[in-house]
């Protein structure tokens, strides 16, 4: 189970944030999380729950935002939304794709009782 790990990774990553911005109380996290990223978003939330128990960050909700996955053909350019990894482009049937987005995993915005006012 490596969510536990990016949820640790998350909460150390709203740490430094709040820090550096001056937040004193982290109310919400907004993550995005790619469909393709391997993660299981139950899991994850349950896990910051954990990782943040008994800490400052306690009270903060994760908010997890899916980003559905984009493929690019290589060859004609088309975008389209991929059937897993194994990729075709529909256009010219080229196998030459590359996931361009849905392998993301990234802090998006944290929200304060600060920043409220
Ligand atoms: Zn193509």
């Amino acid at each position: 189970m490596h969510e536990l790990g990016i949820a640790m990774r998350i909460a150390e990553i709203t740490a430094e944030v709040a820090k550096r911005e001056g937040v004193r109380k982290v109310t919400e996290v907004n993550v995005d999380i790619g469909v393709l990223a391997g993660i299981v978003p139950d899991l994850l939330e349950s896990s910051f729950e954990m990782a943040t128990k008994d800490t400052w960050l306690e009270k903060t909700r994760l908010n997890i935002h899916l980003i559905p996955a984009t493929a690019m053909c290589l060859m004609c350019k088309k975008q389209f939304a991929p059937d897993g990894f194994l990729t075709v482009c529909p256009g010219c049937n080229a196998f030459e794709c590359e996931i361009v987005r849905g392998k993301e995993l990234s802090v998006k915005s944290l929200l304060s009782e600060d920043s409220r006012e």
